[in-house]
């Protein structure tokens, strides 16, 4: 029989070895200490002209989440859908993270969205960072989802404007969306935000870390999963 209190603190004890008296001061910011890191390196940026629209719905984020909504939504017959991606392609995590050997710790068949929507058989159990990458501008080509989005273009301001009941989104005071805004803000009705839990880049504080050199880190923060480094 299984000792519930016994398993519970041994759980406990298991935190409580991670949990340190700095907190989040473990690390040091990614923004602030190496800024030229988290340009994208795989995709030439394209300049485009200001966008000032309205569309139903707009996804902060073209990972997962925003993939598996604009997906839903088009279902529901709803095409009035945009999503506006920092980086240069759809796949969030999986465009981010591109280290040799990369790959889900989930069984492939329930990790990776619709598959039986867009016809994709993985092709391993736990399948490789391309691959999933590959399912996720698959489902943006089956959905349509690539019609309307924005590429390298960060949402840095969010504003609900009750008198017109919309969103308006652009740049914000560090200004890197600075295409669209703020004097051309986009508006959108709904708004659904990019899930990325683990939001912001961090590293490690140590010794020198501010002397280090070398290729840009990945967009997700240190987290569950290794990350090209
Ligand atoms: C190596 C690895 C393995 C993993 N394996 C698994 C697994 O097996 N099972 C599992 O459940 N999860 C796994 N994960 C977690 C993975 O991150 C999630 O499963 C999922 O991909 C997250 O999708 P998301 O859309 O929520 O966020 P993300 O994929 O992080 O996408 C968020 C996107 O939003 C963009 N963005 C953020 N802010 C803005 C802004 N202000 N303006 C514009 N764009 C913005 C980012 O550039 C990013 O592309 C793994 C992660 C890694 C790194």
């Amino acid at each position: 029989m299984i000792d519930r209190d016994a398993l519970l603190e041994k759980y406990r004890a298991e935190r409580d070895k991670r949990l340190r008296p700095e907190g989040n001061a473990q690390y040091v910011r990614v923004a602030t200490h190496f800024p030229h890191m988290l340009a994208d390196p795989y995709t030439p940026r394209t300049e485009r002209a200001p966008v000032t629209d309205h569309v139903r719905f707009a996804m902060v984020g073209g990972g997962f989440a925003g993939l598996c909504t604009g997906a839903r939504l088009a279902q529901a017959g709803i095409t009035e859908v945009r999503i506006i991606e920092a980086g240069g392609d759809v796949g969030g995590t999986w465009y981010w993270n591109r280290y040799p050997g990369a790959q889900c710790d989930t069984a492939s068949i329930i990790y990776m969205p619709l598959l039986e929507e867009t016809g994709h058989v993985p092709t391993e159990k736990y399948a490789h960072a391309p691959e999933i990458l590959a399912q996720a501008r698959k489902i943006a080509t089956t959905f349509n989802l690539y019609e309307k989005a924005l590429f390298h273009t960060e949402v840095e301001r969010l504003t609900w404007d009750e008198a017109r009941q919309v969103w308006l989104m652009g740049r914000g005071a560090a200004g890197l969306a600075d295409r669209d805004g703020p004097g051309g803000p986009v508006h959108r009705r709904f708004r659904r935000h990019r899930h990325r839990a683990l939001e912001r880049a961090q590293t490690s504080r140590h010794p020198g870390h501010r002397d280090v050199q070398g290729p840009p880190v990945p967009h997700q923060p240190v987290g569950l999963w290794l990350h090209r480094w």
